[in-house]
């Protein structure tokens, strides 16, 4: 499946719930978390909607490889500080004991200086 209508981030991809936009191309959206925990606090997701981690294959290898290689260059934009000095933190719940909220595969990119509001 590629779009499930009842998910809450495939609305956001299509602009049927507004979000504060980061980043798009044709495999990935980004945008600001809602609820920041930290001063720069953005999510990367597939336009594709995969479930959550629990769901990736092979298949997803370069989509993935993807993901991670955008996120140090968006978290450089939206303000973290460099290496090593700042830095960022990359999370991403899996499941109902991961913590996991929305059910379509996405990564937390959080940084800024401390301290946090949580993490
Ligand atoms: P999870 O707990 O599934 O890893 O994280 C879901 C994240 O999505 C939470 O940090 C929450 O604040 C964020 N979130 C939930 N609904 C919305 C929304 O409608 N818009 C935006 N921008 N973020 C959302
Ligand atoms: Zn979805």
């Amino acid at each position: 499946m590629s779009v499930d209508a009842n998910c809450i981030f495939c609305k956001i991809v299509a602009g049927q719930i507004p979000s504060r936009k980061v980043f798009e191309d044709e495999d990935l959206f980004a945008f600001h978390d809602i609820a920041p925990w930290a001063p720069v606090h953005f999510l990367i997701i597939p336009k594709l909607h995969i479930p959550s981690m629990a769901h990736v294959g092979a298949e997803h290898a370069s989509l993935l490889g993807k993901i991670m290689t955008l996120a140090p260059q968006l978290a450089l934009e939206q303000g973290c500080n460099p290496y090593p000095q700042g830095g960022f933190r990359i999370v991403t719940n899996t499941g109902a004991e991961g913590g996991q909220e929305v059910h379509h595969l996405h990564v937390h990119v959080m940084g800024g200086p401390r301290p946090w509001l949580r993490g």
